[in-house]
């Protein structure tokens, strides 16, 4: 039987920021290491969007080397503390085991984590070969690149534009998911292995990105998508009404009172879920309305278990129209939507439920502010995998991937690593 992750108890859970999932325990990792089957085509492997060896590291915990667990996960991914906490992990490694058809899947992600608080991180920068790279943002992607590139032997200095260091890890996903102080490790691991970190420098405003094209021989953008997306639906501008970048910052770490009672959260991804999760600690009833239905929703499963389990109501098919209310908001209107031959279509028929708070989360964009002062301001950034239209100029992270995820920020900071490395040798 697979171990499951010990949890917090769920009256304890709606009353704190503290992270919920508790992690193995020695016994625990080692006796579900012990139940992967090692299999000759290791179809967990293709399942990470990193590639980690998950096989290999899992015999290593078998055998209690985690040291020698952790050195192989690194070699793919260099933040296994991260993904260990906030991977999807059932449409990803999990999903591929061969043990996911009996539900029984190899906790791996568990096992990840386990892994990140056992094992020694040994990685040590390159002998140095005299480049410097600009890393922009520092986020999961300009964190994993400035590993990858002082592996290599680059300096990297990191420039970023709030005075806090992480990206969404830091401001975004909540400390009941992954607890900040995991984060600060982290930063202090790679500052202590020469990377430069400054703060409060947004580019495009503190600097501009053509002085780092001058200053330096390569610049990464990492600036992520940490912009929630406007609507544009009548009483928008009510107060009451918040998007989930706003919300976050300002309640996503707790500790504040907050007046509102009832809540409703429109949208079905993690930044939706985590918003009714943190409105749900601050002592709010709590529905989150989703225009399709369960199978569809973007969060991972274990956010949606987790919020159910936390007395979260979902209503879904349901799509916002209006934000009602003689002042502040008093109730959000919805149009219903049914399923015909299998597509979404509206109907006549309105919904309208009530609240005193609504959190918008129905996506994310980046700050084009970054590109001020280049060619491409006002414009879009054209990327074409980890390469941008200006010479010199790579993106990794959110901003660069279809999926926009941490591990797949980690998988493709490594390739612009590599592409950075081959684009100076190619200069030479
Ligand atoms: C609420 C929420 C929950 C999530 N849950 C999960 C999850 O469970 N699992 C998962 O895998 N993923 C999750 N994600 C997605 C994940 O957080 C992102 O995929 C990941 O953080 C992207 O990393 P990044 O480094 O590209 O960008 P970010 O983490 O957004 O970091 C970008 C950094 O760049 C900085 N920056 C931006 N512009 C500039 C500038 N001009 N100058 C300097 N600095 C700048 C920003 O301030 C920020 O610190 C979640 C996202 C959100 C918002």
């Amino acid at each position: 039987m697979r171990t499951e992750m010990p949890l917090l108890p769920v009256d304890e859970r709606v009353k704190s920021f503290k992270e919920i999932e508790l992690g193995y325990s020695l016994e625990q990792a080692i006796k579900e290491a012990g139940r992967c089957l090692q299999c000759k085509n290791p179809v967990c492997i293709e399942g990470c969007p990193a590639k980690v060896d998950c096989k290999a590291f899992i015999e290593q915990v078998m055998l209690g080397e985690f040291d020698k667990a952790l050195e192989i996960i690194e070699e793919k991914n260099p933040l296994a503390s991260f993904t260990g906490r906030v991977c999807a992990e059932e449409a990803q490694c999990e999903g591929a085991c061969v043990l996911a058809k009996k539900n029984q899947a190899i906790a791996i992600k568990a096992l990840e984590r386990f892994v990140s608080e056992h094992g020694k991180n040994m990685w040590k920068p390159g002998k140095g070969n005299g480049k410097k790279i600009a890393i922009v943002g520092s986020g999961p992607a300009g964190m994993a690149a400035s590993i990858e590139l002082r592996k290599k032997g680059f300096e990297a200095e990191v420039f970023e534009a709030l005075p806090q260091l992480g990206g969404i890890l830091s401001w975004g996903i909540p400390g009941y998911r992954l607890d900040p102080k995991s984060v600060g490790k982290v930063i202090n691991d790679i500052k202590k292995k020469g990377v430069v970190f400054k703060e409060k420098q947004k580019i495009g405003r503190q600097k501009k990105l053509s002085e780092l094209m001058k200053d330096f021989d390569a610049v990464l953008l990492a600036i992520g998508e940490g912009k929630a997306k406007d609507m544009d639906l009548p009483g928008i501008e009510k107060q009451g009404v918040l998007y989930w970048d706003k919300f976050l910052q300002g309640f996503g770490a707790g500790g504040k009172s907050f007046g509102s009672k009832k809540a409703v959260v429109i949208g079905g991804g993690n930044t939706a879920l985590d918003s009714a999760r943190v409105l749900k600690r601050l002592g709010c009833s709590v529905t989150v309305a989703y225009r399709r239905n369960m199978p569809f929703m973007p969060c991972n499963k274990s956010e949606f278990v987790h919020a159910m389990e936390e007395g979260i109501e979902f209503r879904m098919q349901l799509k916002p129209k209006a934000f009602l209310g003689k002042e502040g908001l008093e109730k959000v209107a919805f149009t219903k939507i049914e399923i015909e031959k299998e597509r979404f279509v509206d109907t006549k028929e309105v919904e309208e439920l009530e609240a005193d708070v609504c959190v918008v989360a129905i996506g994310q964009e980046y700050d084009a502010s970054a590109v001020n002062g280049t060619e491409l301001e006002g414009k879009a950034i054209k990327i074409n995998g980890v390469k941008t239209e200006l010479w010199g100029v790579f993106a990794a992270g959110d901003l660069a991937n279809e999926e926009k995820t941490v591990v797949h920020s980690v998988a493709s900071a490594k390739k612009a690593a590599d592409e950075i490395e081959a684009y100076l040798n190619e200069k030479k």
